[in-house]
């Protein structure tokens, strides 16, 4: 049987160095444990500019269209900053969100005990906390028509649209569930029903999608200003969240911080099913291109490693490995391997994006 294959598009700003490490341990899975991928690598961002003069290359499109599965790292920087719209970097990633019509962003937060003392929260709040974050990314008020700023009368009216169908609620709802069976079984619905029809038919959908399809799955609904509010309170009541594209982007971003740095953060984003079944991934860091920190070795390559991580595990159907990724990872940090943004007040001293890399290698 043909190896799964995986495009790998470094991007800009720290995401080849972050890559670079992530590649040693697609390595290392090859020759240690039997797990060998087919691997190609391309560009995408700022360097696809630099060489073709777009962002992305149409073969590069198609190839994301054809692989298992997508490893992105950043794109952007202030050399593209005075770039026309239509060729900024950042084109290039929604191009690739489009055309592979990822509906479904996933966002982990998750808790390692070597960081608990890291979060904004108490240690007892966040200490072993693991919840995924689903979110629908491709419709509702961002996208929703009529949009735009009108006049009326003698003033200026701001308006966007909240829009859902039934079957992208039905979509979104179905890879929650799907991820509940991997996990704990227990997905909570965010919306605001109390006071929005999108949100009346979010409740009707999601839990007719659970009856009918997944009786094993415990669902319950929860407005999302009450969401929010648990989420600080008490985040470990939940497992899967799934909630729609504006209340997902604010109660990801929230989430995040219940865990500490941007640079530990993964994401995935789903999307249709390709002909075997399996759908359409692109695996990313929640970060960005950091032109800060770039060409220093001093980013935190655990964020594009537990992407990874989620790839062997939802493109690649490798629980197993993926658990034993994100355990090296846990183990390199309770070991005290810490890059300049995992420093604490207590001090110490830092190791670099490579040393990082070999913890954990090591672990
Ligand atoms: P984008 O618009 O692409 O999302 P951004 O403006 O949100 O980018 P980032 O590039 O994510 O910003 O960086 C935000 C801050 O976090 C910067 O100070 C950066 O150095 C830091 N940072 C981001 N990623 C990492 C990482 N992997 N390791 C260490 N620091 C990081
Ligand atoms: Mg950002």
């Amino acid at each position: 049987m043909a190896n799964p294959s995986l495009l790998i598009l470094p991007g800009d700003g720290i995401g080849p160095e972050v890559m670079a490490q992530v590649t040693r341990i697609i390595d290392w899975f090859g020759e240690k444990r039997d797990l060998a991928f087919d691997v190609e690598h391309d560009l995408v961002g700022g360097a696809a500019y630099d060489k073709h003069g777009t962002p992305l290359h149409d073969d590069t499109m198609a190839r994301a269209l054809e692989v298992d599965a997508v490893l992105l790292g950043a794109v952007g920087g202030p050399k593209y900053d005075d770039l026309d719209f239509s060729v900024k970097p950042e084109r290039g990633l929604l191009r690739l969100r489009k055309e592979m019509d990822l509906f479904s962003n996933l966002r982990p937060a998750q808790c390692f005990d070597a960081l608990a003392d890291f979060s904004s929260l108490k240690k007892d709040i966040v200490a072993g906390l693991d919840i995924m974050i689903v979110r629908e990314l491709t419709s509702g008020v961002y996208f929703g028509e009529p949009r735009g700023i009108f006049e009326e009368g003698n003033e200026h009216v701001g308006i966007n649209t909240q829009r859902y169908t039934e079957s992208e609620i039905e979509r979104v709802a179905r890879s929650a569930f799907e991820l509940a069976r991997r996990r704990g079984s227990k997905v909570c619905s965010m919306e605001k029903a109390n006071v929005m029809e999108s949100g009346i038919l979010w409740r009707e959908v999601t839990q007719r999608v659970r009856d009918a399809e997944y009786p094993d799955i415990e669902l319950s609904h929860m407005y999302a200003d009450n969401g929010a509010m648990q989420l600080v309170r008490a985040p470990k009541q939940f497992d899967v969240i799934v909630t729609d594209n504006l209340f997902g982007d604010i109660l990801s971003d929230c989430a995040a911080m219940l865990t500490g740095s941007l640079g530990m953060l993964p994401s995935a984003s789903l999307g249709a099913p390709n002909a075997d079944g399996r759908p359409k991934a692109l695996y990313e860091p929640v970060h960005g291109s950091a032109p800060d920190i770039a060409g220093q070795g001093k980013a935190n390559p655990i964020a594009c490693i537990l992407s990874f991580a989620m790839a062997l595990r939802y493109s690649f159907d490798q629980g197993d490995e993926a658990a034993r990724l994100e355990k090296a990872v846990e183990q390199a940090l309770a070991d005290g391997a810490r890059t300049p943004d995992l420093m604490g007040p207590e001090g110490g001293t830092p190791i670099t994006t490579e040393e990082m890399g070999d913890a954990i290698l090591k672990a």
